[in-house]
């Protein structure tokens, strides 16, 4: 409770009940009880101007993008590429064309691992890991470390969660190319010191990826003061719709980097004869027809939360999960995992002879959605000796009413399990 008071709240306030407004699904009920919505570290709710703008897009200029010289594709084609200019401002990237459309972080992980990784890492050489990864900053290392034989080192964390910074330094050598780890976790919500990170990899030599699925709904980020290589974000984690995410590269790397997938819209020229020669960057790494609706939506989404403010965001959700941090430390048996200081408002915990399934199938009985299982993460839970969590997380349109009702029902459910 301490470290997490820690944490300076010194922002300005936001209008919740607004914001409630916007959000046509916090209306429902769920068995009969008003959804409280407690799984935003999964997926975030959206607010009615990010579902019109799929609205608008097919009621009034659905077209193929780039490629049409008639009007429809035009409009399609300014909405979308303005969108890439809105992440951009968003990431406080120099040049949009920085910004690559992908489904989502794991593609864009995967686009790093395949391209940038195939041609740049070989047997021997090293990439450093955190403990903290969700399994799609893993997955992607391992498959391309069994074919190509490099090798992945692990960066510990302590017993709440933080990062050993100490162990960091001592994992670099000289093999040492790539450093892969999130900005806050989706299983603790860690906030990890990213830009000390990436200092510490570039004066090795080594560059940085920064997943960001978890940073970007919750706090302003700036990949130039990161001075990150690669930053990676979901758009259905940000108020924006499933099936986009985005990649940010520096310029120059992905200038260097072959493409990944083959298609159309990637291309310069194709002939039998001569071979293809490939599009600029960032079409090179855009092959096919893109998720247009869900990148204009996107864009929307980002407009939404930038207009409503990231610190103040940030700060009500320390707000929530200070209040919900005391309201389940009440709870006999409950053990909270993840206590770093600072954390960002997810809140992990396992509960003494009560299953994480049973506690969440039950509370979703009382309108109340969590989420249980690994998230993703199961290095991290199996250092901590479980297999699954009960994770509460926060968003700018919760409030302190829905937290007391979500430790009523835990208490409720926990009673009936045990
Ligand atoms: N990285 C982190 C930290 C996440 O929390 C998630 C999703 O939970 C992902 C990556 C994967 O995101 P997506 O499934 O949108 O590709």
């Amino acid at each position: 409770m301490n470290e997490l008071a820690t944490r300076d709240v010194d922002a300005p306030t936001l209008d919740v009940a607004a914001i409630r407004e916007e959000f046509p699904i916090l209306a429902r009920q769920v068995h009969g009880r008003p959804l409280v919505y407690l799984d935003n570290a999964a997926t975030s709710q959206t607010p009615r101007r990010v579902i019109a703008a799929f609205d608008d897009y097919y009621g009034r200029y659905n077209a193929n993008i780039h490629r049409g010289l008639h009007t429809l594709a035009d409009e399609a084609t300014a909405a979308f590429e303005g969108s890439r200019e809105t992440v951009r401002g968003f990431l406080n990237a120099a040049d949009s064309r920085e910004i690559i459309f992908t489904r989502g972080t794991t593609e864009a992980i995967n686009l790093v691992a395949n391209a940038w990784g195939r041609a740049n890492l070989k047997a021997g050489d090293e990439v450093l890991i955190s403990r903290l990864e969700h399994h799609s900053n893993i997955v992607p290392w391992q498959l391309l470390a069994s074919e190509l034989g490099f090798v992945i080192k692990v960066i510990p964390v302590d017993e709440r969660g933080v990062l050993d910074m100490a162990a960091y330094r001592e994992l670099f050598s000289e093999r040492t190319r790539l450093v892969a780890v999130n900005h806050i976790s989706n299983a603790f919500g860690t906030v990890n010191p990213v830009k000390e990170m990436a200092a510490i990899a570039h004066a090795q030599g080594a560059l940085i990826l920064v997943d960001g699925a978890q940073a970007t709904p919750h706090q302003p980020v700036d990949v130039r003061d990161i001075d990150a290589d690669f930053y990676a974000f979901s758009g259905h984690k940000v108020y924006g719709p499933t099936g986009v995410g985005v990649l940010y590269g520096r310029a120059v790397l992905l200038q260097a980097m072959p493409p990944w997938q083959g298609g159309g819209e990637m291309i310069r020229t194709v002939s039998f004869e001569d071979g293809s020669t490939f599009a600029e960057i960032p079409h090179k790494f855009e092959a096919g027809t893109p998720a247009i609706a869900e990148v204009i939506a996107l864009g929307e989404a980002l407009r939404w939360v930038s207009g409503v403010g990231l610190d103040a965001i940030g700060a009500w959700e320390h707000r929530l999960l200070v209040h919900a941090t005391a309201a389940v430390s009440r709870i006999d048996g409950l053990r909270i995992l993840g206590t770093a200081p600072g954390k960002a408002g997810v809140l992990s915990f396992v509960v003494d002879g009560a299953h994480a399934q049973d506690i969440g199938l039950l509370i979703d009985q009382l309108g109340v959605a969590i989420r249980t299982g690994h998230h993703c993460a199961q290095p991290l839970l199996a250092q901590f000796g479980v297999d699954a969590t009960c994770r509460a997380s926060f968003a700018a349109y919760n409030t302190l009413d829905e937290i007391d009702v979500f430790a009523e029902a835990l208490t409720r459910v926990i009673g009936m399990v045990r």
